[in-house]
């Protein structure tokens, strides 16, 4: 076997009693994720997930990129295995890493022996296999404090591996661990991070996105969805709920006072996002909300809109300032998509002049020219739910 990837649980190794649950939900997320690339041996050892391609078909390209995706894993490596002697464990570090080391200035190896019948201690190995590098590749030299490069023997159950350096895995706690989530997906920068947030968190992630054709497009609307598979590279596959939202929308404009109409149409928005998210197991409602953001966005204005339901919602961009949303939009790769042109159901009948400190009394008044349940009902009938996923 010639190349196979390592990968270090985070969290997960603190969990105690469910350290079992949590690496099995690991093993299974990684397995799946694999799976688009062909055919791989996935099992855990000692707080690693070990990768091994069964075959030469495998796209080991498009598996080691995934693996920067899935959440629970602090880092990863792609690594040789060898067989637990210094000899080949010398001859394998060579023929993997020689190129890099040829072209560094200086070294070091740290060495790792969770095996402890192996005959030399961690030390003693990277004395060993530091002192033959030396000797084989010309004008390098050992350097314990800054080395340009840094190989890494593990010395393990099964076998050797020799690897370079790891790269940062994607953090947080498996998905499916933490039970699901409803985001209200708009088309905006904030949501998709607000989501991958909660996801980060071992959460599965559901969207619903409120859709006003004709006063928005077709396009806006493919936008929120090539949004949602982008999530998916992080979160696994997802279903969005389209909710179409126009009949509301023009039914706010007709009977509500101007200074209400945002106000109002988020208090839709979040009862029927609770109703189908009770539907589909979701244990919470997630928002994009940022204190101060909008009119929508002060302390009074979301105590009105979170007043009319009862399931929790998250809002995990609450502090941040809109530079580190962008940052992580960046990062996620959702900030070229959010920033396309398309208009959003929130920018349909915007008053000129909001209300910004509104109360529960001020809105349900406001709104009481309006069938709410009729109008939830008739929305909810008018859902198209699509399924997206990154791969295929
Ligand atoms: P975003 O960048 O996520 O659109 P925003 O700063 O533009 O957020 P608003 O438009 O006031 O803020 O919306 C606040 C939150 O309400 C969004 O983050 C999102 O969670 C939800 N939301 C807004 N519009 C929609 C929509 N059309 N469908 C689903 N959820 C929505
Ligand atoms: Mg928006």
């Amino acid at each position: 076997m010639k190349e196979m990837f390592l990968l270090k649980l985070g969290e997960i190794v603190l969990k105690g009693g469910n350290k079992f649950q949590f690496e099995n939900r690991l093993k299974t997320n990684v397995a799946r994720r694999m799976r688009p690339f062909g055919d791989f041996r996935v099992y855990i050892v000692q707080s690693t997930v070990y990768i091994e391609p069964e075959n030469d078909s495998c796209d080991l390209e498009g598996a080691w990129d995934a693996c920067h995706y899935i959440f629970g894993v602090v880092s990863l490596c792609r690594c040789r295995p060898c067989e637990k002697n210094l000899d080949d464990i010398f001859e394998k570090t060579m023929a993997y890493l020689g190129d890099e080391l040829r072209m560094a200035k200086s070294f070091k190896v740290e060495s790792k022996r969770s095996d402890k019948r192996f005959p030399l201690t961690s030390i003693g190995i990277s004395q060993e296999i530091g002192g033959r590098i030396a000797e084989a590749v010309e004008g390098i030299e050992v350097d314990v404090h800054h080395p340009a490069y840094t190989v890494y023997v593990e010395v393990r159950d099964h076998a050797a591996y020799v690897h370079g350096p790891a790269d940062p895995g994607a953090g947080g706690l498996p998905t499916g661990v933490g039970g699901r989530a409803m985001v209200l997906l708009s088309g905006g920068i904030d949501s998709p991070v607000a989501g991958y947030m909660i996801a980060k968190r071992g959460v599965e992630l559901e969207c619903v996105h409120f859709f006003s054709y004709p006063y928005t497009s077709e396009l806006a609307k493919d936008k929120v969805l090539e949004l949602a598979r982008l999530m998916t590279r992080y979160c696994g596959k997802m279903t969005v709920n389209v909710v179409g939202f126009t009949e509301i929308q023009e039914a706010i404009r007709d009977n509500c006072p101007e200074e209400f109409f945002t106000l109002i149409m988020r208090r839709f928005m979040m009862k029927i996002a609770e109703r189908i998210a009770r539907d589909h197991g979701c244990g919470c409602l997630v928002t994009g909300e940022n204190l101060g953001q909008v009119a929508s966005q002060t302390m009074e204005a979301m105590a009105v809109t979170g007043a009319c339901v009862d399931l929790p919602i998250f809002q995990p961009l609450i502090g941040m300032d809109k530079e580190e949303i962008v940052t992580l939009a960046r990062k996620i790769g959702t900030m070229e998509t959010s920033i396309l042109p398309y208009e959003d159901c929130c920018t349909v009948f915007t008053p000129r002049h909001p209300k910004t400190k509104p109360t529960v009394a001020q809105v349900d008044k406001a709104c009481e020219k309006l069938d709410f349940d009729a109008l939830i009902e008739r929305a909810l009938a008018n859902t198209e739910m699509i399924r997206v996923r990154y791969h295929g």
